[in-house]
């Protein structure tokens, strides 16, 4: 269940206003290199799944070769970036999936397809979220949608844009409806680094918090220092300008 789309609009307004509004690149990565790299991406750091990424390209030529390859090989190149058994195995069983449904190591023929028939069609794939595929339709295809990771989850929840959305995947569908039109990438991407810097998991900093008058959390009151004067805007930008994003 979750709120009205006016107070999300008014949410993404305070943080682009906070924080910017990102705009994406023209140039996109493959879809494929895209779901290859998400799954290198789950329960680690940006910088260390980006090793791992690099390590396992840079060794293997293509898709092809890193679907032959022994998974202890597969392993040891991306051990930098956690779970080295897990995401092995599911790279390798993944490709070879995508490898016997669409003839070749591609996922090209998704781009003329619908966003809904993409999201089916990437989490039939074994090990594969609502979260990895929204990342694919968003990141590589450049589609007007919105991931919903666990910063993203929490947020969401704290701020009472939903409710009784106990996990990221609920969360995801229930904010679709509600997220500004051709706001998707410059949304997710304020919140994850809002999640990062201030709405943290275990200390959020409630008291430099530009949202705080939107949020619904009950704990933040009891974090709430006394005032100094500042806007919390320029507390936002202050921490921000002391921690490297
Ligand atoms: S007031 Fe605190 S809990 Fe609420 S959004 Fe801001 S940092 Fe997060």
């Amino acid at each position: 269940m979750a709120v009205g789309a006016g107070r999300v609009l008014r949410v993404a307004l305070i943080l682009e206003k906070s924080l910017g509004r990102p705009r994406q690149s023209r140039a996109l990565p493959r879809p494929l290199d895209m779901l290859i790299a998400t799954i290198l991406s789950q329960n680690t750091s940006d910088v260390n799944s980006h090793r791992a990424f690099t390590a396992l390209t840079g060794r293997y030529g293509s898709w092809e070769e890193v679907a032959d390859a022994p998974l202890s090989s597969i392993r040891s190149l991306i051990r930098v970036g956690g779970m080295a058994n897990q995401k092995s195995r599911r790279i390798r069983e993944v490709l070879r999936t995508i490898r016997a449904r669409y003839g070749r190591y591609s996922l090209e023929s998704l781009r003329r397809k619908k966003d809904s028939d993409i999201l089916t069609e990437l989490t039939d794939l074994n090990g594969v979220g609502v979260k990895t595929a929204a990342c694919v339709l968003l990141f590589s295809l450049g589609r007007d949608r919105f991931p919903v990771d666990t910063h993203v989850h929490r947020i969401c929840n704290r701020l009472g844009l939903v409710k009784n959305c106990p996990t990221p995947e609920k969360t995801f569908w229930a904010m679709q409806p509600l997220v500004p039109k051709g706001r998707g990438y410059s949304f997710h991407t304020n919140l994850i680094r809002f999640g990062r810097l201030v709405c943290r998991s275990a200390s959020p900093a409630c008291d430099r918090c530009p949202l705080y008058a939107e949020c619904r959390w009950p704990g933040r009151k009891s974090r709430r220092r006394k005032s100094t004067g500042r806007s919390r805007e320029n507390y936002t930008f202050m921490l921000l300008d002391n921690i490297p994003a």
